[in-house]
């Protein structure tokens, strides 16, 4: 348990702010097509309990059901993206641009790389998977 930690974040606007009293997951960047879609790039994001997550202006979230068995919680003012929700998760997966700096994370594993776009390469010697192969993307309690 580390719950002295303490990690802040907003969208673009600011309308959106959460808090986690916890710790936070290592990055990962999904290269798949609905999260190239859904944020213009990749997406870099750490996550965090569920518990630990406290979000307020939650009223400016817009939660899009992007797959049955996801949403995608975005600013509806602004436009940032903020959360993915999987279904049954206990997590939450927090976009890591969102943070307050510094964060203190460090980009762990890249993944869905065969499906990344064809106009950019990754060489920057963090693994690679299709899926998660074995990685554990739980955060830390
Ligand atoms: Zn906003
Ligand atoms: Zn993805």
């Amino acid at each position: 348990m580390s719950q002295t930690e303490i990690h802040q974040g907003q969208c673009l606007c600011g309308a959106v702010r959460y808090r986690v009293d916890g710790g936070l997951r290592p990055v990962i960047a999904c290269h798949c097509s609905q999260c190239r879609r859904a944020t213009g790039s990749y997406m870099m994001a750490t996550a965090a309990m569920r518990e630990t997550l406290t979000i307020e202006g939650g009223d400016n979230i817009t939660w899009f059901t992007s797959s049955d068995t996801a949403r995608r919680g975005f600013c509806k003012l602004c436009g940032a993206n903020l959360f993915w929700e999987g279904k049954d998760l206990p997590y939450t997966s927090i976009t890591a641009g969102s943070l307050d700096s510094p964060t203190g994370l460090k980009l762990e594993r890249h993944i869905y790389v065969a499906d990344k776009g064809d106009y950019y390469r990754i060489n920057d010697g963090v693994p690679q998977s299709q899926a998660f192969e074995g990685y554990d993307p739980t955060p830390p309690k």
